[in-house]
Parts: structure tokens; sequence; C-alpha cells
């Protein structure tokens, strides 16, 4: 069979069919160098994926095809993303991808969406995620970065931090105070700038594996353009919510866990304990809470096909795959014994390496919302309870 077209309509295809088409394209054209990297890659280092992506039209699966996407139903979606982790392909700089691109989709203007969008598509606008600071990161409303209207222009005064990969970024959408007289959340605007501009300076930050995946970025009377507001003034806690509702989902996809279920069943096979009625046990169990949350996925990217914005229930799909995620790495730590230790994969063998995944899977329970924070969440806004 050839390979698709590039941007020809797949979603007709039956899952089988479909699942070979993009099996088979992903064999030939992902780079054999970048399979199963240890660490999050930075845009010079996965940049010929995402341009492979890009050049096929298959870098936004759930965007509309009017704006470039593949318009794929939620099941196309998820065989897309377990042939990706099959193969072992690299996360690409995505959060154009996974959280601006839908948000201006759903609340941008027509000359944003013009804009913004096709750069994403096309790899020109790498975007970076500016909304924790030094003291506002689960309480994010204490935000304290400003905006201050002068003519034309939007001239921000500030500091974010924690920001994945800003390094790597030409642009930031940001959540700043455009009102210090109302209540915190009613003060906060989205704002999106471009990293170029003067007054701008970004600080990486190195995580416990030595990767500078972090930054911190200082805004000294940054001026840029008044239309780069989105979703109108003062309506930014509204846009943040939609947004990390995004993000919980597309964090709470079943990939990860999904990916390392298969390294646990492969460094098992390598200690020949497949055999071992404990660890059959334990297996047995994270693989049927693995179903659990592909079941659980499917729902809500159902919902969101039908036009319905993630709500506070998309908490849940979180929490859940990232806790699991951890324990299946918790029980590779285990069972890899001594070689758990090891910083370096297994005999060479990238995709057996325990240690990387277990410090991969760590920080899933405090971006887009700590474990804490989200079971605060479910428990008041879906069970309604009374704190
Ligand atoms: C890998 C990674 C990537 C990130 N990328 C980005 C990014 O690109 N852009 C960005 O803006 N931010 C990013 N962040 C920051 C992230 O959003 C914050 O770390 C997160 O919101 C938690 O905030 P904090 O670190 O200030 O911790 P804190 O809010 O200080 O929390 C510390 C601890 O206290 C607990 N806690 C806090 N408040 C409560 C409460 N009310 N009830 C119960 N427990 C509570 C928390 O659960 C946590 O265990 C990233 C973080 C990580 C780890």
């Amino acid at each position: 069979m050839g390979h698709p077209a590039p941007g020809e309509p797949l979603d007709h295809l039956p899952d089988a069919e479909f699942r070979q088409v993009v099996r088979d394209w992903v064999e030939a054209h992902y780079p054999p160098h970048l399979r199963n990297p240890r660490q999050r890659l930075h845009f010079r280092e996965n940049k010929p994926w995402y341009m492979a992506l890009s050049a096929q039209g298959w870098l936004a699966p759930g965007w509309p095809r009017e704006w470039g996407g593949m318009g794929l139903s939620a099941g196309k979606q998820l065989i897309m993303i377990e042939e990706f982790e099959r193969h072992g392909c690299a996360r690409v700089n995505d959060l154009g991808v996974i959280m601006l691109g839908p948000l201006l989709i759903a609340h941008g203007t027509e000359e944003q969406k013009r804009f913004f969008l096709p750069r994403i598509l096309s790899g020109e606008h790498i975007w970076a995620q500016g909304y924790s600071e030094p003291n506002a990161g689960s309480d994010l409303a204490a935000l304290r970065m400003t905006a201050e209207l002068d003519g034309d222009e939007w001239v921000l005064n500030g500091q974010k931090t924690w920001t994945t990969l800003g390094n790597d970024a030409n642009w930031i959408f940001l959540l700043v105070r455009t009102d210090k007289t109302v209540k915190k959340q009613a003060g906060i605007s989205f704002l999106l700038a471009p990293m170029d501009a003067p007054g701008i300076t970004v600080r990486p930050i190195l995580n416990i594996d030595m990767h500078d995946e972090f930054c911190e970025v200082f805004f000294d009377n940054v001026r840029v353009a008044k239309d780069n507001l989105v979703g109108g003034l003062n309506q930014g806690w509204t846009m943040a919510k939609t947004v990390l509702g995004f993000e919980r989902i597309a964090i709470g996809s079943p990939k990860l866990s999904s990916y390392a279920l298969d390294k646990l069943w492969l460094l098992a096979r390598r200690l020949d304990l497949l055999g071992d009625e404990a660890f059959q046990e334990v297996a047995a169990r994270l693989a049927m809470e693995l179903a659990d949350l592909k079941a659980l996925y499917e729902t809500f990217v159902v919902r969101i096909k039908k036009g319905e914005m993630p709500g506070a229930d998309a908490s849940m799909l979180k929490l859940v795959q990232s806790e699991l995620f951890q324990r299946i790495t918790e029980v590779m730590m285990e069972v890899a014994g001594e070689e758990a230790g090891m910083l370096e994969p297994l005999s060479g063998n990238a995709a057996l390496h325990p240690a990387g995944l277990f410090i991969q899977a760590r920080p899933g329970t405090i971006y887009g919302g700590s474990s804490e924070i989200l079971r605060t969440v479910l428990a008041k806004n879906v069970l309604e309870l009374q704190g």
C-alpha cells in the first residue's frame, strides 16, 4: 500500500487499515536517530519530525480540516498516538498545537486565527506557556505580572517561571494582570507575545536530570500589540480554564502509561519474569487500569469532537493518567533491581531505561494542576462536596 498524499482525508478508513497506514508512514518518515529519546527534545533536535508531520498535514489530528487539522475522530486520534508511541517517537514542541490552537479556534478573532494557526502548522511559530510565577503556581490567580495599555500597545512587566522549553519558543501565551482593583480572577487577561520583543530575558533552569527543560522568563517594559489580546479584556481566567481543560485532556492521554507498560513487559521479558506469578498479578492490574484510562479518555475526546468544552471533570483524566504512569514506572524500578540505579539504558537499549522513565513520570502529578489540587476540583465541582 502506498503512503497517503499530504492532507488526504483518512477518517473514513476502517480502523485496522488506518493503523497500518500510520504505521507504514511513521516507519518510513520518522528520523531513526530520534527513537525513544531519554529526555524531552529541543526544537533544534525534533524539528525534522515536526516538519515531516507538518508537510504530511498530520501535525494537528484534532483540529478541524478547515484550519489545516486532520479532523480525526477520537478513536483514530488514539490509534495515531498508539502508533507514534509504539515506534518511540519523540514529543514535539506541541503547545501551539494542543493548547493555543484549540483556544484560538474557539475564542480567537478571525484575524488571530488566520495569522497564528498556519504559522503553528508550518513550524514558524513555536509556543511556550507563560502562566506560573514564583508565587503563583497552584494558586495561579495570584499572578502579579502586569500589562498596562499605552496607546496601541500593552506594556508588560514581571516574571514567569517553569516555562517548558521557553528557550526554544519564539512566541509565548501569557496570563497577565490587567486590573488590580477587582477580585483576583476577574483582573486577568490572556496575551500573546513574541519572544524576541525587546525587554524579554530567558534564563534556563536545569531539572533533576541536568536537562535545561524549563526557563524563567523576565519581562521589563516589553511592548506588544493591543490586538494580541485573546478573548477580551479581563477574560483571561476563562481562557486559562479552557486551555487547562485542553491541557488536562492532552496530558490525560493514555499514551505515556501505554508506552511505559510496553516497556515494563520488555523489561520483564529481559529479566525472565513473565512466568512469575507475583509479577503477573501486578502487571495484569496495571493493564486493567490502563484499559479503564483508555475508555475514559475516549469519552472525553468524543465530547470535544461534538463541540463540548472540557469541564472540571477533565481533571479526573489527568489525575488517573499521571498517577498510573508513576505507578508503572515504580514497578519498573522495583523489578529492575540493582539495574534501576543506572542513569543509562540497560545494555545500551534505548527502549529499556527504567530510571529514565521513572524520572520522566515524576513531574506529571505537579504540572497542569497537582494531584492535590485536582482532587479538590473534583470534590468541589463534580462531586459537589462541601469544604
Ligand atoms: C515538568 C513541568 C513543566 C511545567 N511547565 C510549565 C509551563 O510550560 N508553563 C507554566 O506556566 N508552568 C509550568 N509548570 C509549572 C506548574 O504549572 C506548577 O509547578 C504547578 O502549577 C504547581 O505550582 P508550584 O510549583 O508553584 O507548587 P505549589 O503551588 O507551591 O505547590 C506545592 C505543593 O503544595 C500543594 N498545594 C498547593 N496548594 C494546595 C492546596 N490549596 N491544597 C492542597 N495542596 C496544595 C501542591 O499540590 C504541591 O504538592 C511546569 C511544571 C513542571 C513540573
